[in-house]
């Protein structure tokens, strides 16, 4: 077990400390909310998971790969663990909180963007009132279909 870190709380520190930095204030590990969100911005109805590559199994990212013992365990806990990310994203929609997941590899090795244009997308995306979305180390940042409260903005 001691080969694979179990929870990116570094990771998570270091994008929260910056979000903090920048004005905006949430609640952590919220356990009421189905999934336990990283991040949970209730004045934007808007919640943030962290997901580690390997736990969380990021399909066809370098930071995934299945072990070569075991297989069958393994096969069958990253089913489990997508298949619960997937149950609370759908549980957490329906309850009115919109998703925004960002995977570890966006945080470490992005290829599309700066750290700081990551920053600026997650005050947009809380701020904008935009769509469920992820943000992934191998692709641009998602493209926002904003459904902007000026209110909210200059408060940024
Ligand atoms: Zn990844």
């Amino acid at each position: 077990m001691t080969l694979y870190p179990s929870k990116d709380t570094k990771l998570e520190l270091y994008l929260r400390r910056h979000l903090f930095a920048r004005g905006m204030r949430y609640r952590l590990h919220d356990r009421r909310l189905k999934g336990t969100p990283d991040l949970v911005f209730p004045k934007h109805q808007a919640v943030i998971f962290v997901h580690g590559c390997f736990w969380h199994a990021h399909a066809g990212c370098s930071g995934f790969r299945l072990p070569k013992s075991n297989r069958k365990f393994w096969v069958a806990k990253f089913r489990r663990n997508r298949e619960r990310d997937r149950r609370a994203c759908i549980w957490l929609e329906e309850h009115g909180w919109r998703v925004l997941t960002v995977w570890e590899c966006a945080l470490r090795r992005p290829v599309c963007f700066t750290f700081d244009e990551l920053l600026d997308f997650v005050l947009c995306w809380l701020a904008g009132g935009c769509h469920s979305c992820e943000i992934r180390g191998g692709e641009p940042l998602p493209s926002l279909v904003m459904d902007i409260d000026l209110r909210q903005c200059r408060k940024l």
